[in-house]
């Protein structure tokens, strides 16, 4: 179906022929034609499936379509967890909306960074306000911002946020708006919490499922590589080289564990760079740009930091350490393989993580290719064995490439049960 069926206006669809967009995505071709019918919505779609203008477009086709007074009161509220998916998601309106007439203000509000500029910039009245949840009611308590006028509520990414603890801030939010309002909850995950929050917030939802739940994105071919944890550096190293990677988001679990392996990287002339929490937002934004125009090959990123980022095309994801939280996982991997591309999701799996793994596994619905890579394999780990069994006989460190040392590489072997190629169905 072409973007022209959905009904949207034409200042609209010029936007979207200059973004490049041919035809509508599965969920904007559910989303669209819901969400200018006023419904509320209910999708369960993580990011790289155009999301975005799935709810973007409509609510920006029902504004313009509206008289609105001159005081500019803010219309449409789109919630997000962090600040650069809520960056992302304003440039996106503002880019979807560059040919509305007359020009609705987008406004773009998140924590971190001085407060001031922003209410500065909200004072002479703004349409649609993307914000992270805890800056707002900072906003709110200054009074500098009122919601009472807001007809349409998103909630971007609401898994995540709940994840980080907003769920307060998001209740208070929502009781500072009318109660008649059009709602969009958009969630890679569905959790009991989710679940509830939704309850209470959703009146008749259109249900919208692109990928089936909880189900990592098709087009991303997933192994897990199992190896010693020691030698997870020098195995990313080897892939990198051997594989000629020119542009890999590699997830790690801790803020220092990014600093430390972006040091290591940067030593042997991999150019890589970190995002995280400690890092200031220009220091963040730089990095972004970096590795976005192909200067830096690697960025290296905590979950929180990476959370709803943008690379077009992003062709390898790489989780260094598995996440403590499957649904991690899955938004992780939701990096890659974006809007229809291939891509490949590698995992670096050490003997103790495998519990993890079967974690993942059981959340997506599907098993994870296992893979060893040649001189890195994980029998060079023996797993930890009950206090009255033997210990098992070591490979010697030297010979990479023996690959099983009897006992305890079949106890490896039953422990992670080796599986076949996975790419997730529904
Ligand atoms: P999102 O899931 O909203 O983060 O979007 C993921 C990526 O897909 C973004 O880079 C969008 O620019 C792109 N995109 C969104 N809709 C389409 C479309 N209909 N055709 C091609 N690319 C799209």
């Amino acid at each position: 179906m072409p973007f022209t069926k959905l009904g949207l206006s034409d200042p609209l669809l010029r936007a979207i022929a200059e973004a490049g967009y041919t035809h509508p995505s599965p969920i904007q071709e559910q989303a669209i034609p819901a969400v200018l019918k006023g419904h509320d919505l209910l999708a369960a779609a993580q990011t790289g499936t155009g999301k975005t203008a799935g709810f973007a477009l409509p609510l920006l086709h029902r504004l313009s379509q509206q008289h609105y007074s001159s005081n500019r009161p803010i219309r449409v509220l789109i919630l997000t967890p962090t600040r650069e998916l809520a960056a992302q998601v304003g440039e996106s309106v503002s880019q979807y909306g560059a040919h509305v007439h007359p020009r609705l203000k987008t406004e773009v509000v998140f924590g971190g960074v001085k407060i001031n500029p922003q209410m500065m910039r909200l004072r002479g009245g703004v349409d649609v306000l993307v914000a992270t949840p805890g800056r707002l009611i900072d906003l709110v308590n200054q009074n500098a911002v009122k919601l009472d006028k807001v007809e349409s509520l998103v909630l971007d990414e609401a898994d995540r946020m709940l994840d980080m603890g907003f769920i307060r801030d998001i209740k208070k939010i929502i009781a500072l708006l009318p109660k008649k309002r059009q709602n969009l909850l958009f969630s890679a995950t569905f959790s009991e919490e989710i679940r509830k929050l939704t309850t209470g917030l959703l009146v008749n939802p259109i249900k919208i499922e692109v990928a089936a739940r909880n189900i990592a994105a098709e087009t991303v071919e997933q192994v897990a590589y199992l190896c010693n944890k020691t030698q997870k550096a020098e195995l990313l190293c080897h892939l990198i080289k051997t594989e000629q990677w020119q542009q890999v988001l590699v997830f790690t679990s801790t803020k220092h564990g990014a600093n430390r392996l972006t040091e290591k990287l940067n030593k042997i002339d991999i150019k890589a760079a970190a995002i995280h929490g400690n890092k200031s937002q220009g220091a963040r934004t730089s990095a972004l740009a970096g590795f976005k125009a192909g200067h830096v090959r690697v960025l290296v990123a905590t979950d929180v930091a990476a959370r709803g980022i943008d690379i077009a095309l992003l062709p390898y994801v790489v989780n260094y350490e598995l996440p403590r939280s499957s649904a991690d996982y899955v938004h992780r991997i939701g990096r890659t393989g974006r809007a229809g591309e291939e891509g490949k999701a590698i995992s670096l799996v050490s003997h103790d993580e495998l519990p993890a793994l079967k974690q993942v596994e059981k959340l997506i619905g599907a098993a994870i290719k296992r893979e060893q890579v040649s001189g890195y394999e994980a029998d060079k780990i023996a797993p930890p064995m009950p206090p009255e069994e033997p210990r098992p006989q070591r490979a010697p460190r030297n010979n990479r490439n023996v690959k099983s040392t009897g006992k305890a590489m079949d106890k490896v072997k039953s422990i992670i049960n080796a599986t076949g190629k996975v790419k997730t169905s529904k």
